[in-house]
């Protein structure tokens, strides 16, 4: 109930804050700020023409240098780029991270405060919120006004508007498949540059709970293929699989694509492929140009990950299955039959 004493369906009145300021916590890798926190600034421009946007960037070494340069001139809305250059903060662990910006929004008291709602925004957020005492909004898909926010309810099938009504900063993730940077913004940098300024951390050595937690190692899996979250074209394989050996099947047919792999929660809880393949409600939220189930029922909690999809296809040998109710394109056969036959059929990259 605290978690939402702060929040309110609709029927309050909203302040009415002259000024905006925002504060993006930024992901960065390989010298780049990620493309779900550029998502981020997409979603603080919404907020209002006079909107002062600030990136809290951290790290250490060249890459986070390479990264602020990046930063400041990776989106027209960017006025200043805040840079914690520290060890602590190489890898993203939330406790650092969240005494972080307590810090920086003690110094700069912003009015919202913004992150993409993966991993790393749902582990921190929640954190700076307690540490702040506000109620924190999550998984905003749509902004009508810099306290007005749509966010979906029940798996996905209902979205609520919900005003911010707190005194706090307003503290958001938001859904970066909602928010797509222009796509002029790829191919082109903003032409102004942000100031880049130095975070004084000297108020955080000192400071116990940052030491609590301690990284020890990523697992991640090597590969060419697109991150799932921003994939142009998604293949997805469900429980019909029925092995890890026969996803390989799908990975050629991505392969052919440039596609990234998916699965269903059921192929990920029968061990087939790790579970950060997972989409659905718990698992990845996206919003390829071209998502292609394989053996996949379309149960609501997958559905609720693939909804913005621009083209859905589906193969199942059930005419019934629920997924050809959502799909552009159906197809009713054996997916043993027609992944190969689909594969062979496409030119190799
Ligand atoms: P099934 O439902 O078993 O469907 C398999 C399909 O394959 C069937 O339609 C069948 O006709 C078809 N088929 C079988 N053999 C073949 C063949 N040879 N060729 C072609 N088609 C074939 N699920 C998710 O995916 N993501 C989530 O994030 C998620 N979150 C959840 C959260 C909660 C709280 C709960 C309760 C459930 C969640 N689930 C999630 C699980 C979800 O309800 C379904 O159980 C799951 O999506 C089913 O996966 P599936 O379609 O692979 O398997």
């Amino acid at each position: 109930l605290k978690a939402f004493r702060n929040c309110s369906i609709i029927s309050h009145i909203s302040r009415n804050h002259r000024f905006i300021s925002t504060l993006v916590l930024a992901e960065h890798e390989g010298g780049s700020v990620k493309a779900s926190s550029i998502s981020a600034l997409e979603a603080a421009k919404s907020l209002g023409e006079d909107n002062s946007v600030s990136l809290l960037l951290a790290g250490s070494g060249p890459s986070l240098q390479e990264a602020a340069a990046n930063a400041a001139s990776c989106h027209p809305s960017v006025s200043k780029v805040l840079l914690a250059e520290s060890d602590r903060f190489v890898h993203p662990l939330a406790e650092p991270w969240a005494r972080l910006v307590h810090l920086v929004q003690q110094k700069h008291s912003f009015s919202h405060v913004i992150t993409a709602s993966g991993s790393f925004g749902k582990n921190v957020l929640p954190r700076v919120a307690a540490l702040l005492d506000v109620s924190p909004i999550t998984d905003i898909t749509g902004i009508k006004e810099p306290h007005l926010f749509i966010r979906p309810i029940y798996a996905g099938n209902a979205f609520s508007t919900v005003r911010f009504s707190g005194s706090g900063p307003c503290m958001l993730t938001i859904r970066s498949t909602s928010f797509p940077p222009p796509s002029a913004l790829a191919s082109s940098k903003s032409s102004s540059t942000a100031s880049i300024d130095q975070v004084d951390l000297s108020s955080l050595e000192e400071d116990d709970a940052i030491k609590k937690s301690k990284y020890v190692k990523i697992s991640t899996q090597d590969t060419d293929r697109p991150d799932l979250g921003n994939a142009r074209v998604v293949v997805t394989g469900g429980r019909a699989l029925k092995s890890a050996e026969n996803f390989k099947m799908l990975e050629k047919l991505a392969e052919r694509l440039g596609a990234a792999v998916g699965a269903t929660r059921a192929a990920v809880d029968a061990g087939f492929v790790p579970n950060d393949l997972q989409v659905g409600q718990t698992g990845k939220i996206v919003a390829p140009d071209l998502y292609m189930a394989f053996g996949v029922s379309g149960a609501i909690q997958h559905l609720a990950g693939i909804r913005d999809s621009k083209v859905i296809v589906a193969v199942n040998k059930d005419a019934d299955a629920p997924i050809f109710q959502v799909a552009d394109y159906g197809l009713v056969g054996d997916l043993f039959d027609i992944i190969p036959e689909l594969t062979e059929k496409l030119p190799d990259k």
